[in-house]
């Protein structure tokens, strides 16, 4: 029977693309090694037409699909179960850049263009696509918006949900919705886009967007902070906040442990700061003023937190090589933690003003559960987006500090953020990992409604079946 199957998807997609056995390995596991899964096949359309009938005869066949992007997603979303009997759908191959119109500020891209990809096309075009998150040499369009993907810049430009105008999706069914309308005003009707956004793939195939350009910063000013408090660095929020108001793109806090392992990632002994901090904050600011006098307002905002003794120490980038060095620092820090392995990922959200009672006191629990933990704490507090990652002791292995904590840690820190109306998953999705935990933190009539979308949209229960909706006790 399979082999049938596989005889009808190669009639439409080619040979070449649809690949087998150990082919599939680099598919069927994820970003770091700790989902796997084993497929049918790995089946890679060339085009939405492509996606159309692979759908269609899956449909047909009752043969589950997995859609994926980039496969950088952290909580299993993108790979398979272990029953061997769905196919991986890889959109990579989708990846024209379909349309350019800057005047009205849009892009029509395909949903296996990769982020970095979109980003230099805005570039090359005298715009900006704000999208930037640590992922971006891999992860695709279609993965970030079956994500809402967040990241560094959501602070100015907001989530993946708010640069999109417009949408083409395959149906589970293989009927294609052509949505790519790139229109910023459009009441006629429902909204549908924004059901597929963030569905992690449950719901239909996206395969192209339209995008919103955003005009290019002239000047971008980026400094390094000491801080020696959770409090000081939320007050220096408020006042650049304040003082700089929307051109501040991004305020990301690192703590003394996050900082001390992504230094030995990058095999550097010092910061850019003289001193070691209990935390720093990686603060950007994006202006279409001159570079003089963005350097002005950015220089005076950041000496009225350091006279009112808020920040303590300051490196301010003197040139774009050190800005993209200080954001290396940033970025590398989701690396360095995969490579250090033994890490517990917690991805939350809290109001703004909860963040450092939630941070102080979660550490406290988290230490007093786990002693000799490694605080790897850091984020777009800008957003109220806390990536709070424990990491084991020096001296413990990986497997024993996961088997022997990873579950409390885990529930510590999501019921901290519960308790102060948070969220247990501010950027990163649902995936396998957090479905189970949505029986507790969502209503039966809000995961009612999910079921109700589902069923509306893939009756056979068949797109990237198991995640996200956890089985209800009683039927929906
Ligand atoms: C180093 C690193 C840093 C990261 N930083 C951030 C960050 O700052 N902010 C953030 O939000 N995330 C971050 N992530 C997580 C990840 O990169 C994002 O979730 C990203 O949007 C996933 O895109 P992808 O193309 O890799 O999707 P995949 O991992 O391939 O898929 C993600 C989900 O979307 C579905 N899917 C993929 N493509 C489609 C499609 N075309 N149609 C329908 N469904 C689809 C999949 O089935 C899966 O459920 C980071 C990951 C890494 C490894």
């Amino acid at each position: 029977m399979s082999d049938q199957h596989i005889s009808h998807l190669v009639a439409i997609v080619g040979a070449a693309n649809v690949l087998l056995g150990d082919d599939t390995q680099s598919y069927v596991t994820d970003y770091r090694g700790v989902f796997r899964g084993e497929a049918l096949a790995v089946v890679r359309p060339g085009c939405t037409d492509e996606v159309s009938a692979v759908m269609a005869y899956c449909h047909e066949n009752r043969i589950p699909v997995v859609p994926q992007g980039g496969n950088t997603s952290l909580l299993g979303g993108s790979v398979p179960d272990a029953s061997g009997q769905a196919v991986v759908l890889a959109l990579a191959r989708l990846n024209s850049i379909r349309h350019v119109d800057t005047l009205n500020a849009t892009m029509v891209v395909e949903a296996g263009v990769t982020l970095n990809a979109a980003r230099t096309t805005a570039e090359e075009a005298g715009t900006l696509f704000p999208l930037r998150i640590g992922s971006e040499g891999s992860c695709q369009i279609g993965g970030n918006l079956a994500t809402n993907a967040g990241g560094t810049a959501v602070l100015r430009y907001g989530n993946m949900r708010d640069l999109v105008l417009g949408l083409e999706v395959v149906l589970a069914d293989g009927k294609v919705w052509n949505g790519l309308r790139a229109l910023r005003k459009d009441n006629a009707g429902y909204d549908l886009k924004h059901l597929f956004i963030g569905s992690e793939g449950t719901l239909g195939i996206i395969t192209a967007a339209v995008l919103k350009l955003f005009p290019r910063p002239r000047a971008v000013c980026v400094a390094l902070l000491g801080v020696d408090t959770l409090d000081a660095a939320l007050q220096t929020f408020g006042l650049l906040r304040k003082r700089l108001g929307t051109d501040m793109t991004a305020f990301e806090l690192i703590s003394e442990d996050a900082m001390a392992l992504v230094l030995s990632h990058l095999g550097r002994q010092t910061s850019p700061l003289p001193t070691s901090h209990l935390w720093h904050v990686l603060v950007e600011l994006s202006s279409t003023a001159n570079q003089e006098d963005a350097d002005a307002i950015f220089v005076a905002a950041l000496s009225d937190a350091a006279e009112k003794g808020l920040i303590t120490d300051a490196a301010i980038a003197a040139n774009e090589t050190q800005a993209a060095d200080f954001w290396l620092i940033r970025e590398e820090i989701s690396d360095a933690q995969t490579r250090a392995r033994g890490s517990v990922r917690c991805d939350v959200s809290v109001p703004l003003s909860s963040i450092p009672a939630f941070i102080r006191e979660t550490s406290d629990k988290v230490l007093t559960a786990a002693p000799g933990t490694r605080m790897v704490v850091y984020g777009h507090v800008g957003d109220g987006n806390v990536h709070f990652n424990p990491l084991r002791p020096a001296d413990m292995t990986p497997e024993a500090y996961l088997d022997q904590y990873g579950d409390n840690i885990s529930r510590i820190v999501d019921q901290a953020a519960m308790a102060l109306q948070g969220s247990i998953s501010a950027e990163h999705g649902v995936g396998t990992a957090k479905r189970d935990e949505l029986l507790y933190v969502r209503s039966q009539v809000e995961l009612e409604i999910g079921w109700r979308v589902k069923r509306a949209l893939d009756p056979l229960n068949l797109l990237n079946r198991g995640k996200v909706l956890p089985e209800l006790p009683s039927a929906a």
